[in-house]
């Protein structure tokens, strides 16, 4: 009786929270679930992702209470969602021309996280496979893997799905650049949460978005961000460096000479050099001095 000891341990996944309502994912079935007092008491928050203890549950009416929270392997607040471990950024190559600058920072950004980051590139249809495989070393010496994808032809998407599988992995990238129609395509139409969702948690009823988990038909749960096309980069000047994997490489197999070096004009500095990202780390660097400055003023 396999199924029914699974039933007793009633470990789940919170898939959605609106208010006070917690939808938690047992195996096949979804509850609408309260949070236990002691629970409240003691400032326990519940996010999307959590995994967590189900009690008294009420399989004919859907119902059932959060009594606990498991500790969290990662814990990301805008989006505010626990244990994801991937961020998929997703890019247009053309329709709009991706812009490396607003690539680079979209992937520090995904780098500030700790969450592993795969790289997507999408409408691939509309580039010849020279000006493809140029994109592909070029995003190889920044120490990325690209996935060339095309959503409106069907290419790749496999290899999207592999990547995602049994994972929660959270989606980002700016807008128009296909990321609705990759979901669209990954999850299947009759979708469990659509299917089971009470008028509670029905989207659309309510005009605040909230953050939510998807199904995958491979196993997996995804996180559909916002699409905003300029992220705000909220690192100190002496992190900015940790976020580019070929500065990180450099670091590897080098040292500054100086410890506090923000790798501009020091001297003996084993990050300034010859790396075509260089440019970006500079730009980026002045906008967290800049930050930095405007925080220490208020202060
Ligand atoms: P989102 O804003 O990132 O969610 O982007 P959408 O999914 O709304 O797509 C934006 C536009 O790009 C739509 O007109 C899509 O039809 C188009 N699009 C999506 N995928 C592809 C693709 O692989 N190739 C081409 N040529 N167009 C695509
Ligand atoms: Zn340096």
């Amino acid at each position: 009786m396999a199924l029914e000891e699974d039933k007793h341990s009633l470990l789940g996944t919170v898939v959605a929270v609106q208010a006070n309502y917690y939808q938690v994912k047992l195996a096949e079935t979804l509850l609408l679930c309260t949070r236990r007092a002691l629970l409240k008491k003691i400032g326990q928050k519940v996010m999307v992702g959590d995994r967590v203890e189900v009690v008294e549950p009420d399989w004919a009416g859907g119902r059932g209470a959060i009594a606990n929270v498991l500790p969290r392997k990662t814990e990301l607040n805008r989006p505010p969602i626990a244990n994801a471990e991937q961020i998929l950024l997703v890019f247009a190559l053309e329709e709009p021309t991706l812009d490396p600058h607003q690539l680079s920072r979209f992937l520090i950004k995904a780098e500030s996280t700790s969450l592993d980051v795969c790289l997507c590139l999408n409408k691939s249809d509309l580039l010849g496979s020279e000006q493809l495989e140029e994109w592909r070393s070029r995003l190889q010496q920044w120490g990325y893997e690209p996935i060339f994808i095309s959503v409106e032809a069907n290419i790749a998407i496999e290899a999207v799905s592999q990547q995602l599988q049994d994972k929660i992995t959270v989606v980002a990238g700016p807008s128009g650049v296909g990321k609705s129609s990759l979901i669209n395509q990954l999850i299947p139409t009759v979708n469990l949460r659509v299917s089971a969702v009470s008028g509670k948690l029905g989207r659309g009823r309510h005009t605040t978005r909230h953050v939510e988990l998807f199904d995958l038909p491979t196993g997996g749960l995804l996180a559909d961000t916002p699409g905003f096309n300029q992220p705000d980069l909220d690192c100190t000047p002496e992190e900015l460096v940790n976020y580019f994997p070929e500065a990180r490489q450099r670091l590897a197999v080098a040292s500054c000479q100086f410890s506090n070096c923000l790798h501009r004009d020091e001297p003996n500095c084993a990050v300034r050099g010859d790396w075509e990202r260089y440019e970006h780390y500079l730009d980026f660097l002045a906008e967290a001095i800049a930050r930095t400055d405007a925080l220490n003023q208020q202060a």
